[in-house]
């Protein structure tokens, strides 16, 4: 993967980030406690605090992914299938930034369940 693919894929995850947790501050004035996340630094907690209480269950899984997806990118080991530890393609990524399972193993995974 090279810089500009990562500096691509981050800015991605940020605005899936920022998308899901606009969503959540319109529920939330809908619900009266009025949380902005207006910074990405007050968004992690802010996510810890709603998610068990004010998201839906597919929207908390998909923010842990994109933390747990941007952590990656920090640490260097971005890309890589948590099962099988090869490599994932980069057009599955670009298409869906927070995976964290190749296609293999995805498939395989699907599959079981
Ligand atoms: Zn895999």
């Amino acid at each position: 993967m090279t810089e500009s693919e990562k500096t691509e894929l981050r800015k991605a995850l940020i605005g899936q980030q920022q998308h899901v947790l606009a969503d959540v501050n319109r529920h939330s004035k809908k619900t009266g406690s009025g949380v902005i996340a207006d910074e990405t630094e007050r968004a992690d907690k802010i996510a810890e605090n709603m998610v068990e209480h004010q998201l839906g269950f597919s929207e908390s899984k998909l923010l842990e992914k994109i933390e747990y997806a941007l952590d990656q990118l920090d640490h260097g080991t971005y890309g890589i299938c948590d099962d099988c530890q090869q490599e994932i393609n980069i057009e599955r990524l670009k298409a869906k930034p927070s995976v964290s399972l190749c296609i293999t193993c995805q498939t395989a995974k699907e599959q079981a369940s």
